[in-house]
Parts: C-alpha cells; structure tokens; sequence
C-alpha cells in the first residue's frame, strides 16, 4: 500500500488532533506505510510512539507493538483507545488476561477491530499465541526500546534476541525497531539482531542546546558547593542524583537542615512515601528532589532548572538520559556533575562479581565516563560524537553552552584540578 493513498495530515488531525509532525515523524510514518523494515533513533520525548501507531491505525490488519513494560502498554493502550469509539481497537496480551479476556482479543484480531497489539516479549513466545497470529492478518511489528537487544544498552533483556526468530514464524512482515540509545554500537547490534541491514534508518539529533554541561572536582566541601548553587537558585526545582540510597538520606538531610526545602527518593522506600514524594516535587511544594537513578523513568516535569550529579554516572547514556531530565520546556537547564576519579574506581568495584563480558562492557563505558569528565574540548561535541553525531563546536547550537568552551583551560591544567583533589 502506498503512502500516497493517505491524507496524513488529516489522519493526525482525526486520531490524535495534532496539526503538525513533529521531527522526522512524517517520514517515518511513510516508510512504514510503505512497507520498509524501519529503525528510529530519537530522544526520549521525541514522539516515537506516534510513529507506528498512526501507519497502525490507518493500515489494514493488527500491528503486533512489542514492548518491555507492561504500565507503559497499559497507558499507551488506554490513550489509543481514547481516541475511538471501538473499544477493541488495541488490547495487551499478557499473562495476566483471563481465558475469556483472551479469547476477545482474538475475535477483535480476527473481525479486523484491533489495530494494535501490545504484547511483552516474554508473551509473545508463548506458542499459543505465535499458532494463534500465524493466521491473522498483520501490518507490521514495532519493537520499541529496542536497544533491550543489546548487551551495549543500559537495558539489555535476553528475550528481547529471540525476536526475530519468533517474527519469521509469523510470517514475512515489516519490522520498526525504535530506541532513544543513540550510541552507534547498540544501533549496529540491533540492526544486525534484527537482521535488517537494509531498513530504512531515521536518527534524530540529540543535541539539547539548552543544557549547560558542567564538571567539578569533587572535593571535601562538595556539600556546602551544592548548598550554595541552591541558594543562588531559591524556588527553582532541580534533582540530585546520587549512586546509593544511604548517600541520598545523607544529603536529603543535609540540605533539608540548611533550609532548602528537599525529599529522598530511592527504592528502599515503600511506595507510598515514593509517590508522596513524586508528588510533592512535581506540585512544587518542594524545590529539590535528591535521588538515585530509580527517580526518573516518565518523570515529565517541564521545569527541572537544574540536575546535579553528587556521583558520576556509570556510562554517558545514563549521563544524558539524567541530565535530559532537565529544560524539557526549553528554558535554562543547567548540568552540574562532580567528579573524582576514586569515584570511578568504586564502580569498578561494583562490577567485580559480574561475569567477565558484562565486566568488560562496564569497564568500556566507563573509561568513556572518565572522557568526559577529563576532557578539554567542547562537552557538547565529545557527547554527541559519542552518539556517533558529529558537532560544530563554533556555530552549533548551543555551542558556547559548557565549562570547557566558557573558561578554556589547558589540558594540564584540567588534569591537575583533577589529580588536586
Ligand atoms: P518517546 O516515546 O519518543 O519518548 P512519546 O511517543 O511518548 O515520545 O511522545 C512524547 C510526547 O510528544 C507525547 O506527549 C506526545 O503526545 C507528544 N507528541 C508526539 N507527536 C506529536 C506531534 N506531532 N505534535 C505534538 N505533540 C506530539
Ligand atoms: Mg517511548
């Protein structure tokens, strides 16, 4: 089927009120339409859902949309059917559903009602179900946070390989993979995974040319440092990142004992005071959230004016994934992270019970880290060259917006800032 067939902008327009694309979604759209194996790199916010949902909703037959968390299906499922008047238009799969549950699905599948499957990678092994698809008529399958593919990405998932095997079994069909891990090599795997060398490939940028990218040494007055960049920013929201639940407690306090209005959040607290929380962060009654990294995951504060890293990072993607967290309204977003390289050695601690490839993919990941942290030239483009992005330090946008293109210091100097401490 061809695109040409489509109004697209009215389509958008119908099921999602939107007047415009956002990005490269209009060609995305098409290639899937078209019927081209597609792979699409955006960042997170980007839009990525809306490129296999509407080619779904307008194509005949079911898109099978594989995805690792079930919440996330869940609100995607409840959204789309918002946007019609049939209910059965996207049901999940999952092991949850009763027989009865189960067997509606597949009439709405077979009648041509559902446009769109959701299913966890885990389910759609289940041969039942592959027997049960086999004969239906599908579009296409989309395969989002792809990078659950690769043993390089921050969430690699051994089910998420059999994929493809499971795909063949269905028969010849278009496959969308789509993840906002920008790194080259994960990109490669996944593409070789999914065996597409061919497919159609659409990477966004991931500049965010509004964050100010900043690297400290970490030193014995770290907490009074980060009290005063507080001060200078009373009623402002930031989070603080720090690598253990006992270090959040500890500076949660801290600050909370100096007058700045601050909550912990990490996973050693029960849900309900999490939520609690969340909550207060995100109505404002409190101006500063410090957290580890379990704070976050579809956190969509507009904002956050400041993100601090009290701990380095394990690799860059989490680096910015956490600092993304920051300036999502476009405003100010600035990136503060103190770094000392002891801090490195104690992930390399971390790491020693793993087995030796996890160890050494750890290892590589952070010696990208400690790149970073030491590094001379402009932030902006040693991240986004890591993101296999190249960057034009002069006349990028936000090219001036960074530590080392501020204050330009000779690299032994840097280094000696650092070793100081
Ligand atoms: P991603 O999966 O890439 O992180 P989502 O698919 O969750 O991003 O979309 C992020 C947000 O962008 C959602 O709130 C969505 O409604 C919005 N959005 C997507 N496409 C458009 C568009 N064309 N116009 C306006 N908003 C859009
Ligand atoms: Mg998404």
């Amino acid at each position: 089927m061809k695109s040409t067939e489509f109004d697209l902008h009215k389509e958008l327009k119908r099921f999602f009120g939107f007047s415009q694309f956002k990005g490269l979604q209009e060609d995305v759209v098409k290639s899937i339409i078209s019927g081209h194996n597609t792979f699409v790199i955006m960042p997170t916010g980007g839009g990525k859902s809306l490129c296999y949902q509407l080619p779904a909703l307008v194509l005949e037959g079911t898109a099978i949309v594989v995805s690792p968390l079930i919440a996330l299906m869940k609100n995607q499922v409840d959204a789309i059917r918002s946007l019609s008047t049939e209910h059965g238009i996207a049901h999940v799969l999952n092991s949850s559903l009763t027989k009865t549950e189960v067997n509606q699905v597949k009439e709405d599948i077979r009648n041509g009602v559902t446009k769109l499957l959701y299913v966890a990678p885990e389910s759609l092994t289940k041969e039942e179900y592959v027997s049960f698809l086999q004969g239906e008529k599908l579009s296409f399958v989309a395969i989002d946070e792809a990078h659950c593919i690769s043993e390089w990405g921050h969430d690699f998932r051994p089910e998420y390989r059999n994929l493809r095997n499971i795909i063949k079994q269905l028969g010849n069909i278009p496959i969308i993979g789509l993840t906002a891990t920008a790194t080259p090599k994960v990109q490669e795997d996944i593409l070789k995974n999914l065996e597409m060398p061919k497919a159609n490939v659409f990477k966004a940028s991931f500049n965010r040319p509004n964050l100010y990218y900043e690297i400290r040494p970490k030193t014995k007055n770290i907490e009074s440092d980060i009290i005063r960049f507080i001060k200078q920013r009373q009623g402002k929201s930031g989070v603080i990142y720090c690598l253990s639940r006992k270090k959040v407690e500890e500076i949660a306090h801290v600050l909370q004992v100096n007058g700045v209005s601050a909550v912990p959040y990490h996973a050693g607290l029960d849900a309900k005071t999490r939520a609690k929380h969340q909550d207060m962060f995100l109505m404002e009654e409190v101006d500063v959230v410090v957290a580890t990294i379990a704070f976050g995951m579809g956190i969509d504060k507009p904002d956050v004016r400041y993100v601090i890293h009290h701990d380095i990072p394990k690799s860059l993607e989490s680096y910015y994934q956490e600092t993304g967290r920051a300036g999502r309204d476009g405003g100010e977003g600035y990136c503060l992270a103190y770094y000392s390289y002891k801090d490195i050695e104690k992930l390399e601690k971390f790491m020693a019970g793993k087995p030796i490839a996890e160890q050494e993919i750890g290892f590589a990941l952070l010696q990208e880290v400690v790149g970073y942290a030491e590094t001379s030239i402009s932030r902006r483009k040693f991240l986004l060259h890591y993101f296999g992005e190249e960057f034009d330090e002069v006349n990028g946008e936000g090219a001036d917006m960074d530590d080392n293109v501020r204050n330009p210091k000779h690299k032994v100097e840097a280094m000696d800032d650092v070793e100081k401490v």
